[in-house]
């Protein structure tokens, strides 16, 4: 007997979703309390400085798929290297960063975990689905079987 697997592609929602605004937010201010107490400052809006956040991110942040298990939340033990990248805004002078895929080093807003991975990566990478677009495919499927 046949089964038809592919059309349930693990969905975007119900995946852990990383993303690159926040995550940026959330480092900026780390980095930049660090630095302060350097006597250093960074500010975003600078291309040097934008620089330097990267460099930085790259070599020290890593990410881990943090996992509720019988009410107590743990992190997984795979560490995620994270990649950053930016370009110039059309609208101002400011800068937009962007996650750069792991696994195919594509320029992106969004990482995922799925259920049942460790590995974050981009929505292409994990061939994640919209629930829509997996109802879409079932009812296209039924068609299908119907004119069999
Ligand atoms: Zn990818």
């Amino acid at each position: 007997m046949f089964k038809y697997y592919f059309n349930k592609r693990p969905v975007v929602e119900n995946s852990q979703v990383n993303n690159v605004s926040v995550f940026v937010r959330h480092n900026y201010l780390l980095i930049k309390e660090k630095l302060k107490e350097k006597g250093e400052d960074l500010d975003l809006n600078k291309e040097e400085d934008v620089k330097l956040f990267v460099k930085i991110v790259e070599q020290g942040v890593t990410v881990n798929l943090k996992q509720e298990k019988n009410g107590e939340v743990s992190t997984t033990e795979y560490m995620n290297p994270m990649k950053l990248t930016y370009t110039k805004s059309n609208l101002n002078k400011g800068f937009i960063f962007w996650f750069v895929c792991n696994l195919c080093g594509r320029k992106v807003r969004y990482l995922y975990f799925p259920p049942n991975s460790e590995v974050m990566a981009c929505r292409r990478c994990h061939r994640l689905a919209y629930k829509k677009q997996n109802e879409n495919d079932s009812k296209i499927l039924r068609k299908l079987m119907r004119g069999l």
